[in-house]
C-alpha cells in the first residue's frame, strides 16, 4: 500500500517560480508514488490576514490554477480546500485541549514572526495556535509522510509531539507522521534577495513570454562584473541560479568558461536564459490560459476534491470521537 502524504499551501495568489521549484514540483513528483492529499490552507491565511479577507477567494483560484496547469493531476491526488472540510476545525479544537501552551511559545517561527512583522497584530490566540491546526490538517488523514524542508522540521516535530500525546491519552488512533525531506533549490529573485511577492522581484508562472524576458534581462548578475571585458563568476551570479535550472547542461558547459574569460556578455547570456525559460514554460502557460477560460473549473475541482477528502476525514473523526468516549 502507498504511504499517505498530506501537504498544504496558504493561498498566496499566483505562484512564482520559487514556489514552483521549491514546493509544487515536489508535489507533482510525489503524486505518482504516494497517496497524496494536497490542500489550500485557507484557514491558515486567517492567522495573519484576519483584518482583510477580501483577496483570499481570488488568491485560491489563482494558486490552484497554477497547481493544475503546471502538472498536479486531480485524478492522481486529492486536491481540496481546507475550509470545505470542517473536520479540520473539529480536530483542531480537540488537539488544542491537549497541547501545552509552552510547546507553542517555543516554536521558532512564532517568535521570529512576532519580532519581525510590525504592521500586523499577531498576538492572537489563532496565530499562537497555528501549529495545532497544522497538526490537525496532517493527522486527520492519518498521513505517514509529510514533505518538508530542513527549516520546517521543528513544525513537524510539534505535530509528532501532539500526535504522541493524543495517542497516549486516548489510545493509538494516529500514526506518527515522518518527514519526507525535500530538496529545495536556492532561487533568488531578480534583485538577489529571496524571491517574494512582497519584494516585487518575482517571475510568475503566469507571466507572459514578454514579461519573462523583460524580467530576466533586468536580473542581477555577478556584481563584480562591471564592464563587458571584466571576467565573471557564475558561482556568484544571481541570474546563473536560474541558468542551472533552465539551461541544458551542454550549453552551461559553454557558458561557464566563456563567462570566466569574458568571452560572453551578460546581455547575451541572459538572452539564452530567457529563451530556455520561455520555451520550457510555454506549454504550461498555454494550459493555464485554457483552464482560466472556464471560470467555474477551479471551484468545481475544489468542491469535488473536498468531498473526497471528507470521506476519509469523516471516518477518522468517528474513530476520534470513539476514542474520546464521546
Ligand atoms: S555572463 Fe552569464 S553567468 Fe556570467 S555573470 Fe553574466 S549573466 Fe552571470
Amino acid at each position: 500500500m502507498k504511504q499517505r502524504v498530506v501537504s498544504g499551501m496558504r493561498p498566496s495568489g499566483k505562484l512564482h517560480i520559487g514556489h514552483f521549484h521549491g514546493v509544487l514540483e515536489n508535489w507533482i513528483r510525489m503524486q505518482d508514488s504516494y497517496d497524496c492529499f494536497f490542500f489550500v490552507a485557507d484557514w491558515h491565511s486567517l492567522t495573519t490576514e484576519y483584518a482583510d479577507t477580501s483577496g483570499i477567494a481570488q488568491s485560491i483560484r489563482d494558486m490552484v490554477l497554477d497547481w493544475v496547469a503546471f502538472g498536479l493531476d486531480p485524478e492522481k491526488c486529492v486536491v481540496f480546500r481546507q475550509s470545505l472540510v470542517p473536520h479540520h476545525s473539529e480536530l483542531n479544537l480537540i488537539l488544542s485541549m491537549i497541547t501545552p501552551v509552552s510547546w507553542l511559545e517555543r516554536n521558532p517561527t512564532y517568535k521570529e514572526m512576532l519580532d519581525n512583522i510590525e504592521q500586523k497584530d499577531l498576538t492572537t490566540f489563532g496565530f499562537l495556535g497555528y501549529p495545532v491546526l497544522m497538526a490537525a490538517d496532517i493527522i486527520l488523514y492519518k498521513a505517514t509522510r509529510v514533505p518538508v524542508g530542513h527549516d520546517q522540521l521543528p513544525h513537524l516535530e510539534i505535530t509528532r509531539e501532539i500526535t504522541r500525546r493524543f495517542n497516549y491519552l486516548y489510545g493509538e488512533v494516529f500514526p506518527e507522521p515522518e518527514a519526507l525531506l525535500t530538496e529545495t533549490p536556492k532561487l533568488p529573485g531578480l534583485d538577489g534577495r529571496k524571491m517574494s511577492k512582497s519584494y516585487n522581484n518575482s517571475i510568475y508562472l503566469s507571466d507572459s513570454a514578454e514579461e519573462t524576458r523583460k524580467k530576466v534581462m533586468s536580473m542581477m548578475t555577478d556584481p563584480a562584473r562591471v564592464r563587458r571585458s571584466d571576467p565573471g563568476d557564475p558561482d556568484v551570479c544571481v541570474a546563473f541560479n536560474l541558468h542551472r535550472i533552465y539551461v541544458p547542461q551542454e550549453k552551461l558547459d559553454e557558458i561557464i568558461p566563456a563567462c570566466r574569460n569574458a568571452d560572453i556578455g551578460c546581455v547575451e547570456c541572459k538572452k539564452i536564459l530567457a529563451d530556455c525559460m520561455i520555451e520550457r514554460l510555454a506549454p504550461f502557460r498555454a494550459r493555464r490560459d485554457e483552464l482560466a477560460a472556464n471560470p467555474g473549473f477551479i471551484d468545481d475541482l475544489l468542491q469535488e476534491g473536498s468531498r473526497r477528502a471528507s470521506l476519509i476525514s469523516d471516518a477518522v473523526m468517528t474513530e476520534v470521537r470513539t476514542a474520546l468516549k464521546f
